[in-house]
């Protein structure tokens, strides 16, 4: 799968990020049904122009010369903010990760193509595709052009273009432009849309499955990349297009002028775990928009804590144990089920709060069974529960197995042998067992107690 990436003049917004946790959530989700998934996801450092208007300037161009930085400088350090945010979120990292700028002998190759089979023309300030020569342009993926692009919508009358809507592969370059390189055509840079097929067809061949984005892909990136990408193979370029619905910020669409263009950074000073962020998307479901709102994290940050306290008092009333239910347990369904739906993460959430149910009861034998099925399905969410389970309860790789080790020579009546892992418990671990009707708990002793204990 390949997900369009991020534009590294800047930093990438909560918005940016929702995003890329979707595609995060469609990989886990096909590894979790046993798929193995390479994923690609470029870096643009060059070629995205100011509201995808070809004859407007680059984005990575304007943002050097304002921070008067070189473009790959400023590509680094956005590039790697980026990476510290999609960590902080839990979004796995792709197989490739590939630099726009890295890739330019691949993009004149494939202009190349175009101009040898005629679908594409060599003006005076760059090389154009020929829409005319594609009959269905702009109509594969059923876009509804956003309200925004509506209003803002026009064409640039450029002289140069056969028809106004011939979108540009590769530009002549202007006198100051800080990224150039020589191709058959003269001195220039790509247009962004070429970046895409170039790269993602360079590392998945020229028909793959899965390629996504967000809703202002639709048009005109994605509809130019289907174009140009099977003008130029003869081939069925994608299987699988995904867009993502925008996240807005309390109803609102993101704009630098009303400053509400919110960075993870911004979240966390506000007081919030990143990974309620992610809950929060996880509990939308792609497909509508998502509704940023503080109240919105207020709920999703307490959902986590509600979580997490849950799994800890489980997890040390089963002394860390789990046990795998049978897969046609109810809720182990009803997960599964959920996400084959369409990736529906809301109604997933909806199984893990039955498992939490579960978890809250007294039983341990069934406390077992739905830590197994929480710590299973955040292979999916991403959340760190099991992380925040053991984290809490400090229980060592060691100290657990010497706990159920114990559990089962007590279970098999061997009480010497389970007198002694007890003492070896507390002395070498600090940890007191303890054995309930509920099964073995355990606790971590102060260590006053502990040398008392020994003496
Ligand atoms: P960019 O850095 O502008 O190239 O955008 C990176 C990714 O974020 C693209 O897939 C965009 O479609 C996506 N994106 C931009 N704004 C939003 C938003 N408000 N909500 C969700 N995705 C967005
Ligand atoms: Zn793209």
């Amino acid at each position: 799968m390949y997900n369009c990436g991020p534009t590294v003049y800047d930093w990438q917004h909560i918005g940016n990020l929702y995003s890329y946790i979707v595609a995060d959530v469609v990989r886990r989700t096909f590894e979790y049904f046993g798929f193995e998934v390479k994923q690609v996801m470029n870096i643009t450092d060059v070629g995205h122009t100011v509201d995808d208007v070809d004859e407007a300037e680059d984005k990575m161009e304007i943002a050097a010369k304002r921070e008067r930085k070189d473009p790959l400088d400023l590509a680094a350090t956005y590039t790697k903010q980026f990476i510290v945010d999609r960590h902080k979120l839990n979004i796995l990292d792709p197989e490739v990760m590939p630099k726009a700028t890295d890739h330019i002998p691949q993009m004149i190759e494939l202009i190349q193509r175009l101009l040898d089979k005629g679908n594409a023309y060599v003006a005076a300030d760059g090389v154009y595709f020929d829409i005319t020569t594609f009959p269905g342009y702009g109509t594969r993926l059923n876009a509804e052009p956003p309200d925004e692009r509506k209003a803002g919508a026009r064409v640039e009358v450029n002289a140069n273009k056969r028809h106004p809507f011939d979108f540009a592969l590769w530009r002549a370059a202007k006198p100051n432009d800080l990224q150039q390189w020589d191709s058959p055509w003269g001195r220039g840079n790509p247009g962004w849309h070429i970046e895409c097929s170039a790269m993602s067809m360079k590392y998945l061949g020229e028909t793959f499955d899965i390629h996504s984005g967000g809703e202002d892909h639709l048009f005109p990136h994605h509809e130019c990349e289907i174009a140009q990408s099977e003008a130029a193979t003869g081939k069925r370029f994608v299987d699988y297009w995904m867009h993502v619905r925008f996240l807005r910020v309390e109803g609102q669409g993101m704009h630098k002028s009303i400053g509400n263009t919110y960075l993870l950074s911004q979240i966390e000073e506000w007081g919030y775990d990143p990974l309620a962020f992610r809950l929060l998307a996880l509990g939308s479901g792609y497909r509508k928009p998502l509704d940023f709102t503080r109240a919105g994290m207020d709920a999703a940050q307490s959902r986590l804590e509600r979580w997490r306290r849950t799994i800890a008092a489980a997890y040390t009333a089963t002394g860390g144990k789990t046990t795998e239910p049978e897969p046609d347990f109810g809720v182990r369904a009803g997960f599964t089920s959920a996400l084959a739906e369409d990736f529906n993460t809301p109604k997933a959430l909806a199984a893990a709060e039955m498992a939490l149910e579960l978890a809250g009861t007294d039983d341990v034998a069934t406390r077992e069974r739905a830590l197994w099925l929480l710590f299973d399905m955040d292979r999916v969410f991403g959340l760190s529960l099991q992380e925040s389970a053991a984290t809490k309860e400090e229980l060592t790789e060691e100290a657990r197995r010497l706990v159920h080790e114990r559990e089962d020579a007590r279970r098999a009546g061997d009480y010497a042998k389970s007198d002694r892992l007890r003492v070896e418990l507390l002395e070498r671990h600090g940890i007191q067992v303890k054995d309930t009707k509920d099964g073995t708990r355990w606790e971590r002793v102060a260590p006053r107690e502990r040398d008392h204990g020994r003496v």
